[in-house]
């Protein structure tokens, strides 16, 4: 992006940090670990936490049971020995004349502590007060070592003083003499273009100003509404980010609906036909979903439709329902899943019920090579086939298709939206429709998914047993297989599921073969056992799934290649190994393989290590519901929104402040004011608007393919 070595930069902004004076080479690489390249990201480096330091207390003054403060020197420091010499405690009696106070490490590097830490030093503390044998004292306080004078100290004393996360030779007072540096020199530079009227109606603080108040708070500031991140300077920030995300989308969705689409006038004789073959009839909610599609399809503007509903609640009919109803009007419709193992499963699903009725279908995915895959090309061209199920190998250069009307893509989390621009570039304005089995909170829904009308399947078909999930510890393990074979004898099916994590893929997948091995000669010789696993080619998964499905193999262990899709109703039991890897999100959808027949399932959480304190929660939460929504909003809780199933990969621009949970409300401002915005001024032509477009096409990086922009 920068073009120049030199120190000008004309858009100072992007001035990599290196340049700052006071920082050179060797602390751009420490701030370099931080990702902060430029000036930019240094603004954008926020404080973690504040500490008052408006009027520092006596030591006598600090209180036990509170979070205090307090300044003072080092009188006296080393290694205290308790409990007959068996316990070393690290200790610092610190006085300023009014009293002393103990400062204890309980844990550390012993000779660290004794350099940093030397008699005479003198320190700022802070940290919870105790009360220990008629003394006050403060485990694992954070501390600053203080030199020079602090009566002419104002960047560290006196004031509001922020605390930036520190990260290895990168400390508190330099961090902060540097960001004063930044902040003096470049928050000018900031701006928002957001249009007067909105910063008047919002009540918002100047830009630049916001930057300023953040990283260093005048002493009017609430330390408790900074601690929170709810000053008016970071609502600012914030409302920013939302902001131009909404705005993009809003344009976005007015592009999609001034497009001309197809508009398919169809009596439905082909799907009532498929109905009336079914072994089964609609939910309620799969029929209102289905009657929301067809107005869609029939309206001139192209579908951009999500159905939502969690594993299990019928999804796959009701996306087919509406491809006959394409197929009927002459044009083709594309299925595109994101695993060769659901693709398939698709097909064959989909196979067995559409041929009857003289719809051809046809499965594409890389795997299928050669000749073999000249003439599927050639039929999809011709329009031979009218339904194409594959994995990315769909949205391929080489696939062209004669009359592409309905692209329908199955577990939209696992694409981003460029996948879904070039299905939809297949055709001219195909009808769009995306499926997910992911629940996603609404607020995130609202930013994921802002650009598409949603639809929600939220009744599951009648007869479903609920599963019943467990937490077992390894020490269990015996006591699991004799669940598993009492089960396997009642004439039910087991999948035993092994996590597959890149960074250690060939070891894991070691360990998922060894234990088919282990299970077939060891503890269940009587039953037959399968492996299914991402690496096998696609005939033998085929092969391999198909004998299961036929119940030939009792066991299958697999690889989370079964995450998505996957459909055995004879299967009613679950084991997942070294489940304290797996995310919430992830053990639903494994989860949702079973119960899909009329027997009672369980699932079965072998958790292997002592799991951090974060892992019991999530395997709690399993146990405890077996609510998609419930679990998804845990799981953005815990793991929060960037790694929710990937922000980043979704093709949207990152939040470097804004927490999609925390900051809901200002979301929710942000987005009624950016879609009021696109309703009045539809192209941002007007000429107060043309600050807006800039910020919003850097914002975006070209992710908004619009155009009615640019
Ligand atoms: P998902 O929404 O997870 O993709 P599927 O579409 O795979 O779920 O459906 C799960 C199973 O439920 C399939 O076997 C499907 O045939 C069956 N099914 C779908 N709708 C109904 C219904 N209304 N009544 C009974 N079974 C249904
Ligand atoms: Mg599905």
């Amino acid at each position: 992006m920068l073009r120049s070595r030199s120190p000008h930069f004309r858009n100072r902004l992007l001035t990599p940090i290196q340049y700052v004076k006071g920082v050179g080479p060797r602390l751009a690489k420490l701030f370099e670990k931080k990702g902060i390249l430029t000036v930019e990201d240094g603004l954008y480096f926020l404080p973690r936490a504040y500490e008052d330091r408006r009027h520092l207390k006596k030591i006598s003054e600090l209180k036990a049971g509170r979070k205090e403060t307090g300044f003072g020197e080092i009188l006296l420091s080393g290694v205290a020995l308790y409990q007959n010499n068996r316990k070393r405690i690290f200790e610092a009696v610190v006085g300023d004349g009014s009293g002393t106070i103990t400062l204890k490490w309980f844990r550390g590097n012993e000779r660290y502590l004794r350099d940093r830490f030397k008699k005479g030093r003198r320190l700022i503390f802070s940290g919870e007060v105790r009360w220990f044998n008629y003394q006050k004292e403060i485990h694992h306080p954070d501390v600053e070592i203080v030199e020079g004078d602090i009566e002419e100290d104002y960047l560290n004393f006196k004031r509001i003083v922020p605390i930036y996360s520190e990260t290895e030779g990168l400390y508190q007072r330099t961090l902060r003499r540097l960001m004063k540096t930044i902040v003096d020199g470049y928050s000018d530079e900031l701006s928002s273009p957001i249009p007067k009227e909105i910063v008047e109606r919002q009540d918002l603080i100047d830009f630049s100003e916001a930057f300023r108040r953040v990283h260093f708070p005048p002493d009017g500031e609430s330390i408790e509404k900074l601690n929170q991140q709810r000053s008016d300077g970071h609502r600012r920030i914030i409302f920013d980010e939302f902001f131009f995300l909404e705005l993009g989308l809003a344009l976005r969705k007015k592009g999609l609906s001034l497009e001309t689409g197809i508009s398919f006038k169809t009596e439905g004789t082909l799907s009532k036909k498929l109905m009336s073959q079914l072994s089964f009839r609609l939910t309620g909610a799969q029929q209102r979903v289905l009657a929301e599609i067809v107005e869609d399809m029939e309206k001139s503007t192209p579908m951009n439709r999500l159905i939502q509903g969690d594993v299990g609640s019928g999804k796959t009919i009701v996306a087919l329902l509406s491809a006959l109803r394409a197929v009927e009007c002459g044009f083709q419709t594309a299925i595109m899943a994101p695993t060769e193992v659901l693709a398939e499963q698709h097909y064959l699903t989909i196979h067995r019920w559409v041929e009857p009725l003289g719809v051809r279908v046809v499965l594409l995915t890389s795997h299928i090579k050669g000749s073999e895959r000249e003439e599927i090309y050639e039929q999809i061209r011709g329009g031979e086939v009218q339904i194409v199920i594959g994995t990315h190998a769909v949205i391929q250069e080489q696939v062209e298709f004669h009359r592409l009307g309905l692209a329908i893509i199955d577990e939209q989390h696992k694409f981003g939206v460029v996948q879904r621009g070039l299905l939809k570039k297949k055709g001219e304005n195909p009808d769009v429709l995306v499926m997910t089995a992911t629940p996603i909170p609404r607020t995130l829904a609202m930013t994921l998914y802002g650009d598409l009308d949603i639809s929600l399947i939220d009744e599951m078909p009648p007869g479903r047993m609920p599963v019943e999930t467990k937490v077992f510890p390894e020490s269990g393990r015996g006591r699991v297989y004799r669940i598993v074979e009492e089960e396997v004898k009642k004439g039910r099916q087991a999948f035993i599921v092994y996590p597959l994590v890149e960074e250690s893929e060939k070891l894991d997948l070691k360990d998922a073969t060894q234990m088919a091995d282990h299970l077939q000669k060891d503890v269940f010789p009587q039953f037959r056992i399968g492996l299914l696993h991402g690496r096998m080619k696609s005939d033998e998964k085929e092969a391999m799934m198909m004998e299961f499905k036929e119940g030939k193999i009792q066991i299958l262990v697999a690889t989370t290649v079964i995450e998505v899709g996957i459909d055995i109703p004879n299967a009613s039991i679950m084991v997942v190994e070294h489940a304290e890897r797996f995310g919430l999100s992830q053990l639903h959808q494994l989860r949702g393989r079973i119960g899909r027949g009329q027997y009672p399932s369980q699932c079965i959480l072998l958790a292997q290590y002592r799991s951090s304190e974060e892992a019991r929660i999530r395997l709690r939460a399993m146990e405890q519901t077996n609510d998609g929504f419930k679990i998804a909003e845990q799981d953005l809780e815990l793991r929060g929104p960037g790694d929710f199933f990937g922000i980043r990969q979704s093709g949207l621009p990152d939040f470097r402040v804004a927490h999609i949970l925390r900051d809901t409300p200002i979301l929710i401002e942000a987005r009624k004011e950016a879609f009021r915005l696109i309703q009045k001024d539809p192209n941002l032509e007007e000429p107060s608007h043309q600050g807006l477009r800039e910020v919003l096409m850097r914002r975006w990086k070209g992710r908004l393919e619009l155009a009615t922009i640019g």
